[in-house]
């Protein structure tokens, strides 16, 4: 696409601002009505837990049943998302911002000395507007970190379906998009099926919401993790009969190590005697876990998720760097936040995790760093 033609795409229009506006309304509606675990979050700081419904799964089923619905009597076009890809692009990032913006405003006028709602001004405000001043914000009763980041991933999927029903007519649902499609769809729903571990994440135990995590939530999942997707809908890929079963491996391999590995934290936590690939665990000071995934890297949950990332671009073929956008992005991001977390827990667990470091020598890679 030219310049000429790239301006004009991104211009938000009242649609986009429609759709944006409904699918959020429904998602608050959802997660407020619908039935779903109520799972408590990790300790906070000042003792306090919050609890968060996590009924995202059945959320996301009404959404594409309510949506296929919708296609099906006519009243919308599934390929609408793919039409106006670059305008609800523009319309999500003017209302991170908005966000943004009104997130710092209420934290800096929040009396609360809650550990969820205390502001914490660093006095730059760049850096207060990016990293965010409280931990978890609410507006409704809606825990806005949990709800950005459902959004994230369900716009994702709408993304790719949507590119999807723009490519069937088109003729190009060749065995790559096929591929492509149903790493992600199982992704997001293993991501749903388990969204109770996401309350022990690092994003919503000790990131606060700013910029980074509302921009990265609702505009840098969705938009850029559905790269390939794009790039297959515009691009011819040849997969080899044995290339499409490597690429399976791949993915097969990387979900049993980030599933395993996330699973094996989270259970630990709940029960630190349960035992992991039938043995007791190796436990460090009674705090960390040293055996099972957490005995072979220090985050190979990191490395799982890698794998996974990776899978979801084979399809694309080595002809271009274009659809290695997301693998080589989540590299980056997750070296970085191996070094922040690595630093989290050194002041956090001091010479317990001085003895599990000696313990599991690796960050990420097994051997290799
Ligand atoms: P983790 O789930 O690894 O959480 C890190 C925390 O776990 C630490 O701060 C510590 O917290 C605890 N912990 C660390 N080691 C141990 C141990 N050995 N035993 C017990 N507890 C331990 O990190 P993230 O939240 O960053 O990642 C969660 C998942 O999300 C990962 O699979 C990651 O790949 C994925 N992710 C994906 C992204 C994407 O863009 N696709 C972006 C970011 C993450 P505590 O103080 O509670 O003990």
């Amino acid at each position: 696409m030219d310049l000429a033609a790239l301006l004009p795409a991104l211009i938000p229009s009242w649609s986009s601002v429609v759709l944006l506006g409904t699918f959020f309304a429904y998602l608050a509606a959802a997660g407020s009505i619908l039935p779903g675990k109520v799972v408590p979050g990790a300790a906070l700081p000042d003792g306090s837990r919050l609890r968060y419904r996590c009924n995202g799964l059945v959320s996301l089923l009404l959404l594409v049943a309510l949506l296929g619905l919708g296609a099906w009597m006519d009243f919308l076009r599934p390929t609408i998302i793919a039409e106006r890809g670059l305008e609800l692009l523009s319309t999500t990032f003017i209302f991170s911002t908005l966000v943004t913006l009104v997130l710092y405003a209420a934290g800096c006028n929040s009396g609360s000395n809650s550990s969820s709602l205390k502001p914490h001004l660093a006095g730059n405000l760049i850096q207060d507007l990016w990293f965010g001043i409280q931990l978890n914000p609410q507006f409704i009763g809606i825990d806005l970190k949990f709800f950005f980041v459902r959004a994230g991933m369900m716009g994702w999927l709408l993304i790719n379906l949507s590119v999807l029903a723009r490519s069937v007519p088109d003729g190009n649902l060749s065995l790559s998009m096929v591929l492509y499609q149903l790493f992600c769809v199982l992704y997001i729903l293993d991501y749903f099926v388990h969204e109770e571990y996401m309350t022990s994440t690092w994003d919503i135990i000790a990131e606060r919401l700013g910029f980074m995590l509302v921009f990265g939530d609702l505009v840098w999942i969705p938009f850029t993790f559905s790269i390939q997707g794009w790039w297959l809908s515009r691009n011819n890929v040849e997969l080899t009969t044995i290339a499409a079963i490597a690429n399976c491996f791949v993915f097969l391999i990387g979900y049993m190590v980030f599933r395993g590995a996330n699973k094996q934290k989270h259970v630990f936590k709940r029960n630190p005697k349960a035992l992991i690939w039938g043995h007791p665990p190796k436990v460090v000071g009674g705090k960390l876990l040293a055996s099972g995934y957490w005995g072979i890297a220090r985050h190979c949950n990191y490395l799982g998720d890698l794998l996974l990332a990776l899978s979801f671009s084979l399809p694309c073929g080595l002809r271009s760097p274009v659809p290695y956008f997301y693998p080589i992005y989540l590299l980056i991001l997750l070296i970085w936040r191996e070094r922040r977390d690595e630093a989290r827990c050194a002041e956090k667990y001091r010479e317990i995790w001085a003895e599990y470091r000696r313990l599991v020598p690796w960050r990420i890679f097994p051997y290799i760093y």
